[in-house]
């Protein structure tokens, strides 16, 4: 019998969505700024396509200034890096975000840190990873997992995690370092884990907080969450399963969820968990770009 309770992402988000919708209409009637979000993605990647229409999907129905721009898998570096010098100086753009990964004859660095910090509303720019680490988030951007992970934990926890343990599984750039960053900002005594850690399962079993961001199917078994853990499953891995003698691929995260609801405190789901609460996180850094630019408070 399950314990858990299934931490809802996907209602969660709608909540935030709405407040962010109400709160655009409100700046573009008393300051006339609408917000502008600029997508640029290179090449068919099928996924990177989903994640785009989303994306943009979402921004309109949030009230904001939608565009995409669609280039080439072949379109050259400097036409890139042209595009986006042309949206760091679109006074109608107030977030920019190029999809990730590039096709390999792109410098991703390189392009990445052409945003303005100041529109970089994925967090990836080292101004804002620099302002996230050193702990000055006033005017930071966060990158969106998990700023969306915070808020999840956040109900559960409070925003002081004082005497507690946090394990991220996972050090990416875009996931597990600035997790990492957070978790310390809020006063958890945080310890980052990748694939050269000793005893995964052991150090695991000491967490508070578990956030899960490997991208390996199941990995994370329901005998290493400690009781009453919050437990966040970043990963998004696709598998084959039999469903009625047919053989049916579908969604599943880090962590062995059924296992885990039997023992921690509360779990995010995949699908359902952080996926939705990213994509409302962009919307919230686009509309905070977009009040900065004016002197608002963010
Ligand atoms: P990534 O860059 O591939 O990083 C994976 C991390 O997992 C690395 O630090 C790696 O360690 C570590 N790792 C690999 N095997 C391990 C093992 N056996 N034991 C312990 N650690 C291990 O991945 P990412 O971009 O952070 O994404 C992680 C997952 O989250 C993916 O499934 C991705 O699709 C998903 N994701 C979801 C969202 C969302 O919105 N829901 C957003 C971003 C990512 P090393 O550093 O030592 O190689």
């Amino acid at each position: 019998m399950s314990t858990a309770e299934r931490i809802d992402g996907k209602a969660k988000a709608a909540e935030l969505s709405e407040k962010i919708t109400v709160e655009t209409a409100s700046l573009l009637e008393e300051h006339g700024i609408k917000p502008g979000l600029a997508v640029v993605l290179v090449g068919e990647d099928p996924a990177s396509e989903v994640y785009v229409r989303n994306k943009k999907k979402r921004a309109e129905g949030c009230g904001f200034l939608s565009v995409q721009h669609t280039l080439a898998e072949d379109t050259p570096q400097d036409d890139v890096l042209e595009l986006i010098d042309k949206l760091n100086n679109d006074p109608a753009i107030h977030g920019i975000l190029v999809q990730l990964p590039l096709p390999g004859h792109l410098d991703e660095q390189l392009i990445t840190q052409s945003i303005s910090p100041d529109k970089d509303v994925d967090g990836f720019h080292f101004v804002n990873i620099g302002k996230l680490t050193s702990g000055n988030l006033d005017d930071a951007f966060i990158p969106c997992t998990p700023a969306g992970c915070m808020l999840m934990i956040e109900d559960y926890l409070g925003t002081d995690f004082s005497g507690l343990n946090a394990v991220v599984v996972g050090r990416s750039n875009i996931v597990g370092k600035p997790m990492a960053s957070l978790l310390l900002k809020s006063h958890a005594t945080v310890t980052v884990c990748h694939s050269r850690t000793k005893d995964l399962p052991g150090v695991v079993r000491q967490a508070d907080i578990v956030i899960a961001a490997v991208g390996r199917a199941n990995m994370i078994k329901g005998d290493w969450i400690k009781p009453g853990a919050v437990v966040i499953d970043v990963g998004i891995n696709r598998i084959e399963t039999e469903v009625d003698g047919e053989m049916k691929s579908r969604l599943t995260g880090d962590v062995d969820y059924d296992a885990a609801m039997e023992v921690a405190k509360a779990v995010t789901p995949v699908p359902g968990g952080v996926g939705p609460m990213t994509i409302v996180m962009l919307m919230a850094n686009t509309l905070r770009a977009a009040r900065l630019s004016v002197g608002l408070d963010g």
